[in-house]
C-alpha cells in the first residue's frame, strides 16, 4: 500500500522505528539552511494553514493501523516544518487516542514564540527543536530565515516551551565547519543551551558539504565540542567513512526500509540519516546484485525489493 503522507516505519538514529508523518508539501518551511539535505526551500513563509488535507492524513494513518505493522515512534517531519500546519495539535490529539505509539515532533522551532503552537505541542512525547546560533548574525548565516522569525523570540520561545512542555526536549544543534563553530559563536550558543535547558543536546553535523559553502566537523572535533554543552550533550551525527560492517548494515537498513514502503533515494537518505551519495552506491550494489529494482513514478525513481510486488 503507498500512503501520500506517511513513510516508514524506517530506522531512525534517535527515535528507533519511527513512523513519519508529513504534513506540508516539498519544501515549504520558515527556514532555507545552507544544509537542508531535502533541497532548496520552495515556499519561506510563516503563514499557518492546512497544506494538506487533515483528514486524509487521518484516513492513512487508520490504514497503516490496520497493517498491524510495528513501529517505536510515531515523527512529524519530512519535507518542511509540520509546525507550519494550523491541524497539527488536533492531529496529535487524535493520534494521542488511538495509537499506542509515543509521537515526536522534529521542528526548526521557529514557531515556537506563538503561544497556540506551543499548546499543540503539548500532546507529544518528544519535542526536538534545532538552535544553530548563539547570535542573530550566524542564525541569519546558516538558517537564512523567513524575515519574520527574530532570533530572540526564536529563543524566548525555545525557553518558554522547555519550561511548560511535560516531555522530553532534544535539542539538536548542527554545525556546519567555518560558519557556525567559531569558539566565540560556540560559547554564545551554549550559554543560550544552559538557559533554554533542554532535556538532552544532540551535536550533529552535515552529511555533505553544503552549497553555499562550509564542510562537516570530523566525529572527532564534535566529540571535544561536547564539554562546552555539558553533561546532557551526545554527538548524533554518523561516522564519517563506514567500514565493511557499518556499511552491510547500511545495505540491509535499506533493503528492509524498502521492503516496507517503496522509496527514493532521496528517501532513503533523510530517513536514514546519511550521505545520498553513500545511499547511492549501496542502491547501484543491490540494483545490480537484483535484490533491487526500480520503477517510475511520475519524475521520481522508486526503489523497491523484488519480492515486494
Ligand atoms: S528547517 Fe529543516 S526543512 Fe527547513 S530548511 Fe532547515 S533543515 Fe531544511
Amino acid at each position: 500500500m503507498r500512503f501520500k503522507y506517511l513513510f516508514g516505519p524506517v530506522p531512525s538514529r534517535r527515535l528507533g522505528l519511527s513512523l513519519g508523518v508529513d504534513l506540508v508539501p516539498y519544501k515549504v518551511c520558515s527556514y532555507d539552511c545552507i544544509y537542508c539535505e531535502v533541497g532548496a526551500t520552495t515556499l519561506k513563509t510563516l503563514e499557518r494553514k492546512e497544506y494538506v488535507p487533515l483528514e486524509e492524513v487521518k484516513r492513512e494513518l487508520e490504514a497503516f493501523r490496520s497493517l498491524g505493522i510495528e513501529a517505536d515512534f510515531i515523527t512529524f517531519s519530512g519535507f518542511g516544518e509540520p509546525t507550519l500546519h494550523s491541524g497539527l495539535g488536533e492531529l496529535i490529539q487524535w493520534i494521542r487516542e488511538r495509537f499506542d505509539q509515543p509521537i515526536a515532533v522534529l521542528t526548526n522551532g521557529s514557531l515556537l514564540g506563538d503561544p497556540q503552537v506551543r499548546r499543540e505541542l503539548m500532546g507529544a512525547h518528544v519535542v526536538l527543536p534545532s538552535l544553530d546560533a548563539g547570535t542573530p548574525e550566524v542564525f541569519r548565516l546558516v538558517n537564512r530565515p523567513h524575515p519574520g522569525v527574530s532570533f530572540h523570540d526564536l529563543v524566548d520561545g525555545l525557553k518558554a516551551f522547555t519550561r511548560e512542555f511535560p516531555g522530553e526536549v532534544w535539542l539538536e544543534v548542527l554545525l556546519v565547519k567555518g560558519v557556525n563553530d567559531h569558539p566565540r559563536d560556540l560559547e554564545a550558543l551554549a550559554r543560550l543551551v544552559e538557559e533554554i535547558n533542554p532535556t538532552r543536546v544532540q551535536l550533529n553535523t552535515v552529511v555533505r558539504p553544503p552549497a553555499h559553502g562550509g564542510a562537516p566537523l570530523s566525529p572527532r572535533e564534535l566529540e571535544e565540542l561536547l564539554p562546552i554543552f555539558g553533561a546532557r550533550a551526545e554527538v548524533i551525527a554518523p561516522p564519517s567513512r563506514r567500514n565493511a560492517k557499518e556499511r552491510e548494515g547500511l545495505r540491509e537498513a535499506i533493503v528492509e526500509t524498502v521492503a516496507r514502503r517503496p522509496c527514493s533515494k532521496e528517501d532513503l537518505a533523510r530517513v536514514l540519516g546519511v550521505n545520498a551519495l553513500e545511499v547511492a552506491k549501496c542502491l547501484g550494489e543491490l540494483v545490480g546484485e537484483g535484490r533491487l529494482e526500480t520503477v517510475r513514478h511520475g519524475h521520481q525513481i522508486f526503489y523497491r525489493t523484488r519480492l515486494s510486488r
